[in-house]
C-alpha cells in the first residue's frame, strides 16, 4: 500500500479517536501534566496513572527523552496509549530534532511490536515544550513517511491537530508530498 493512503489528518481531541493506539506527549515522570497529557489521563481514568507508575518503577525513575512505553487506555475508545517523551526546545542546538525524530520512531516501533495497526499522534513537543510548530510538523511528517515506507505493518497513522495553525501546517506538508 502506498504511504499516501496510510496517513490521515484530523482536527480535534485525540482522546476521542477509535484507533489501536493514541500517542501521548508525556513528560519523563509519566505523572501526567497539562495539555494533551492531562487530557489523556483524565479521559482514561486512574488506571493510566497506575500503569505509568509501574513503568517508571521498572525504568528506575524516568522514561528518557525520545523513548516510548505502552499502557492500556482505560475509559478511552482506543485500545492502548503509547507514552513518549518529546524534547523541550532549548534553542535548537541541544539535539532537539534528533530527539523528536526518535520519539516518533520509538512510538511507531512499539506499535509494531504490539501488533497495533492504527496509531494517532498529537503534535509532540509543540505545546508547553515550545518546539517551533513548522519544524516539528516537518519532522513528524518526514519521519512517519520514512517509517511507513520501510514497514508495511502499520495501516494508518493519524495526525491529530488540536490547533488551527498546526492543522494548516500539516495540511500543506501532506498535500505537497
Ligand atoms: P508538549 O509538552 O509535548 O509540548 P502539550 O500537550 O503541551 O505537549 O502540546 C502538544 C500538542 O498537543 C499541542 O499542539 C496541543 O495543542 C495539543 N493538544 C492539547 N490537548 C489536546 C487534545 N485533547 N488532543 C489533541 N491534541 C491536544
Amino acid at each position: 500500500m502506498k504511504v499516501d493512503n496510510r496517513i490521515e489528518l484530523v482536527k480535534g481531541d485525540i482522546t476521542k479517536l477509535e484507533v489501536d493506539a493514541v500517542v501521548n506527549a508525556a513528560n519523563k515522570s509519566l505523572k501526567g501534566g497539562g495539555g494533551v497529557d492531562g487530557a489523556i489521563h483524565r479521559a482514561a481514568g486512574p488506571i493510566l496513572h497506575e500503569q505509568c507508575m509501574m513503568i517508571i518503577n521498572k525504568m528506575g525513575g524516568e522514561l528518557p527523552v525520545g523513548e516510548a512505553a505502552i499502557t492500556q487506555a482505560g475509559n478511552m475508545p482506543c485500545k492502548y496509549v503509547i507514552h513518549t517523551v518529546g524534547p523541550i526546545w532549548r534553542g535548537g542546538n541541544k539535539g532537539e530534532d534528533r530527539f523528536l525524530i526518535k520519539a516518533y520512531r520509538s512510538s511507531l516501533q512499539l506499535a509494531v511490536d504490539f501488533g497495533l495497526k492504527t496509531v494517532a499522534f498529537p503534535n509532540i513537543s509543540t505545546g508547553i515544550y515550545g518546539f517551533p510548530k513548522d519544524k516539528a510538523a516537518e519532522i513528524a511528517v518526514n519521519e512517519v513517511n520514512r517509517f511507513l515506507s520501510e514497514n508495511n505493518f502499520i495501516e494508518k497513522v493519524i495526525f491529530c491537530c488540536f490547533e488551527d495553525d498546526n492543522y494548516e501546517l500539516y495540511r500543506n506538508l501532506i498535500e505537497s508530498k
